[in-house]
């Protein structure tokens, strides 16, 4: 066997990328959850300046020679598995950022900061028409970051690729296919189904204190450590880590509907405890990171609605619930409130929709963004095939377009790729949970005693501790013993909304 060499000196310089990054992290969280409105012009500065530093870190003269003498051992055969994963990864970043000059990502911070608030004005206005200059020159500079990126078919890829690293369009079209297939008539079904149900008995006055103090109950249940992580308040709910021992989640409260913080709480606690599942001995290393936003989302949407959606989850939580909020849950039947958290409805914003319905709004918008990054669609186009779509696939009308087109952040920040992940979370939970249940014996009845450590045990030793390890694909496989499917998912939905209405 060859002796094992060590790359030791690109470690030490990538600790100094990774510890600015982790700042820089801080930096935005304060942003979001603390910093005073008059800050944020000398924030974005801040931000500005040190997001500069570290990417001419990255591409140094000194750092690209460490990465290049490490990518030769790493052909060479000479680097371990670890030490592999590591310059695999940091090439593959490496080799994408080298293709950008400078000028290039100027223009497009720059293009894309402006956009943001283009956008907030145009959605206040619901008036497409003032946004779309700007997401005209948007959609251009994405299309040239496709070209200079590179791409094997479609040049939507080499965006996808920033979020899902690795994955296709074409295989993701044929899997968001089959899904459409199922959802669109099972849609039909549920909205011509007899069974009735109404979330209405959800509705009450929730002092915020108690949101908190349930919320915070129940994150810790199910395993969200305090010591290593925070629980905020926010605008928009958000997770980030800076170090696996430090993991930041946020919620907002809503005095008249409870749920809207607590799902939430349980969706970022998904998310925390990945990040809190990581290697602290790797951190600093691709090893130390997520794989990919797909399975971030699948962790945060396991939680979130595969557990915490569930029968079993509330045989445990929903006598505390009742106790914390006699009024107005004192009096509501178990098996009404059950149904009222798993209420299906067609409507308008994708972040309010329901389990059904969610991932139809995403994969329109995946379609749109396809074409559009193509070149088959225009972007003046979008408001009249974003509302043929919404009324094909979900059976409803869009009004205007704040409740349409403009309704989204993402392509403002030119996030164009990144809607997919949302969906490939529903379909990465659904097939990892579907083993875990083979797994574990017993894991519904576990639930329902308020047992998590098994579940949670489990994920962090099949998908936190690997980091970037494995790509999404290799681990789905290593997981489940299969590629990803939409299978999974539809099994899942068919069986528990076929009870809930009875189809
Ligand atoms: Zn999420």
């Amino acid at each position: 066997m060859t002796r094992k060499e060590n790359i030791s000196e690109l470690r030490e310089k990538l600790q100094e990328i990774y510890h600015l990054g982790s700042a820089l992290q801080v930096l935005h969280w304060d942003m979001e959850v603390f910093m005073p409105l008059k800050g944020a012009e000398s924030r974005a500065k801040t931000i500005a300046n040190l997001s500069g530093i570290l990417h001419e870190k990255f591409v140094s003269k000194e750092f690209a020679s460490l990465l290049k003498s490490a990518k030769t051992k790493l052909e060479a055969g000479k680097l371990g598995g670890v030490e592999s994963a590591i310059v695999r990864e940091l090439w593959r970043e490496f080799e994408r950022q080298k293709k950008l000059p400078m000028s290039f990502v100027k223009e497009m911070a720059q293009v894309c900061s402006e956009g943001h608030n283009v956008w907030i004005k145009a959605r206040e206005k619901s008036d497409f028409k003032l946004f779309l200059p700007q997401l005209k020159k948007i959609v251009a500079l994405k299309r040239k970051e496709a070209e200079l990126v590179g791409y094997k078919k479609s040049p939507y890829d080499a965006l996808l690729d920033t979020y899902e690293p690795y994955a296709t369009s074409e295989e993701i079209s044929m899997t968001f296919e089959e899904l459409k297939n199922f959802l669109v008539p099972f849609l039909k079904k549920i909205k011509d189904s007899k069974n009735r149900i109404s979330s209405t008995i959800l509705k009450g006055s929730f002092p915020v204190e108690q949101q908190k103090k349930f919320d915070e109950e129940v994150a810790k249940k199910i395993g969200f450590d305090f010591e290593a992580g925070r629980l905020d308040t926010s605008v928009h709910p958000f997770s980030t880590g800076f170090h696996p021992n430090d993991v930041r989640i946020t919620t907002r409260y809503r005095k008249h509907d409870l749920f809207d913080s607590f799902f939430g709480v349980i969706h970022e606690t998904g998310h925390g405890l990945y990040e809190q599942g990581l290697e602290a001995k790797h951190f600093g290393t691709p090893l130390g990171e997520s794989i990919s936003h797909g399975i971030h989302e699948s962790q945060s949407r396991m939680w979130e609605n595969t557990v915490a959606r569930s029968k079993s989850f509330w045989k445990y939580f929903f006598p505390k619930l009742q106790k914390q909020f006699p009024d107005p849950f004192g009096k509501v039947k178990f098996d009404d409130f059950y149904r009222a958290i798993n209420f299906v409805e067609p409507s308008l914003i994708r972040v309010e929709a329901d389990e059904v319905t969610y991932s139809l709004h995403i994969i329109l918008r995946f379609e749109i963004e396809k074409e559009l990054i193509e070149g088959s669609i225009e972007v003046e186009d979008l408001p009249k095939i974003w509302n043929a779509k919404i009324e094909e696939y979900l059976g409803i009308k869009v009004p205007n377009d704040a409740s349409g087109v403009l309704q989204d952040v993402h392509w403002s920040g030119g996030g164009i790729g990144y809607f997919p992940s949302y969906t490939l979370g529903n379909l990465y939970a659904a097939q990892f949970y579907n083993t875990a249940k083979k797994d574990i014996l017993n894991l519904e009845e576990e639930i329902a005693a308020g047992e998590f450590s098994h579940l949670r045990e489990w994920l962090r030793q099949k998908i936190h501790i690997h980091g970037k390890m494995f790509s999404a694909d290799s681990l789905v496989r290593e997981v489940t013993g299969e590629p990803l499917t939409s299978q999974f998912f539809i099994d899942y939905l068919k069986e528990k909304y076929g009870e809930i209405y009875k189809i």
